[in-house]
């Protein structure tokens, strides 16, 4: 077939009929599945046949997935798995052993520094944090038994973006496997593994549900990569839920549309904010005066949908600002067709201590706005309401 374009591939990729000639995909709600024979039960699980068994393995309703999402990050193979902390999770646990080492982005989401410093560290796996976007520390951090990268760029909340072409060529050079969590852009905005990386990694939860329904990963990669990460994840068992597969696969087919339509929402209210007194610094990397703007143009196609910003008047200022809207939901969520706000010092990053809060810029008057889907003038209102009080 000839080679389609983001969104053809988006809308049409995926798809086999049952037979039924439905148009839309099925829901395979079954944890098993029957054979015709004995012999043919014998050769399903010698693999000898191709075909399914057991929904812990595989599912269509989540291959289907699995083939749409590869499809789009530009991956021979792609594993789905219960929510975005299983695909990390599954990430490490099958390519890692006890005594190798692994370099993480210092700002990567909060429950992935907890899951590296709380469980996997129990493995006997040796962790060294560095900054996202400093090139030299990546290289510095190198060790004989170091054998993955793991980051995501851009960062969330404050937009640090790592030059991919870049790092891929240290990770290649030493023979280490890079891995990057596409959650905030998607493919729609992203291509990692077309930068050089070689494990892509999402939490689905977010913008590729982009509704706020459920709980949903993937992992992607070479055959051979997710072959050992599915084999991790089928013994394990955060394999994804038929009905949640379908969910996100329903999600796909709009995804690009609405990832323009939060990158424009959230160029709109970042524009704004630059404007109100009461605000003291935007964080958006659509906007020229953010520090990673021109590489985050040379790397992505877009600049998705979070917006952060400092107010004047510290701790008691923001909350009076996220007490005061009516529109935006008080959830720390993001990626949803709904505006949402946090105060990331005292939740994403509660946990920090007021010095590592200091080198990671997460002041007291930090906000964060995913901006959603709803009209922008409405959510600058709300917005506004906040400020004035
Ligand atoms: C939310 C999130 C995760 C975790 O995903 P869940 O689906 O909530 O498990 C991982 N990485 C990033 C960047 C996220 O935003």
């Amino acid at each position: 077939m000839e080679k389609q374009q983001f969104d053809t591939k988006a809308i049409r990729e995926g798809y086999r009929t049952t037979g039924e000639q439905e148009h839309s995909e099925a829901i395979f709600l079954t944890s098993s599945f029957v054979f015709d024979s004995a012999q043919q039960a014998a050769k399903r699980f010698s693999k000898k046949e191709p075909g399914n068994i057991y929904a812990r393995f595989t599912n269509p309703t989540v291959a289907a997935f699995e083939r749409k999402l590869a499809a789009l990050e530009g991956a021979p193979a792609c594993v789905a798995t219960a929510s975005g902390m299983a695909a990390i999770f599954a990430t490490i646990m099958a390519l890692l052993k006890p005594g190798d080492h692994i370099v993480v982005s210092r700002n990567m989401f909060g429950t992935s520094i907890v899951l590296l410093n709380t469980i996997v560290a129990k493995f006997n796996v040796d962790i060294s944090y560095v900054d996202l976007g400093d090139l030299s520390a990546w290289q510095e951090a190198l060790q004989n038994n170091t054998k993955l990268f793991l980051l995501e760029t851009p960062s969330n909340p404050l937009g640090e973006v790592v030059d991919i072409v870049a790092l891929s060529k240290i990770s290649r050079e030493n023979n280490i496997l890079l891995a990057v969590d596409n959650a905030i852009l998607t493919p729609a905005l992203q291509n990692p593994i077309a930068l050089g990386a070689d494990i892509v990694i999402h939490s689905a939860t977010k913008y590729i549900d982009g509704q706020g329904r459920c709980l949903a990963g993937a992992v992607l990669g070479t055959n051979e990569l997710i072959e050992k990460i599915a084999t991790f994840t089928r013994a394990t068992g955060p394999s994804l839920s038929a009905f949640n597969a379908w969910i996100v696969l329903k999600g796909l087919d709009t995804l690009s549309l609405r990832m323009r339509a939060h990158s424009d929402n959230a160029l709109k209210v970042a524009l704004w904010l630059t404007q109100q007194n009461q605000v003291e610094r935007v964080y958006y990397l659509g906007l020229e005066s953010h520090p990673h703007h021109s590489l985050a143009k040379q790397q992505q196609s877009g600049f998705g949908g979070i917006v952060s910003f400092t107010v004047k008047g510290k701790r008691a200022a923001a909350f009076k600002l996220i007490n005061a809207t009516k529109i935006l939901s008080i959830t720390a969520n993001l990626g949803d067709t709904k505006s949402t706000i946090t105060h990331p010092a005292s939740t994403t990053h509660y946990r920090l201590t007021e010095v590592e809060k200091k080198q990671a810029n997460i002041s007291e008057g930090l906000l964060r706005i995913s901006v959603g889907l709803e009209d922008t003038n409405d959510v600058i209102n709300d917005i506004s309401k906040g400020l004035l009080v």
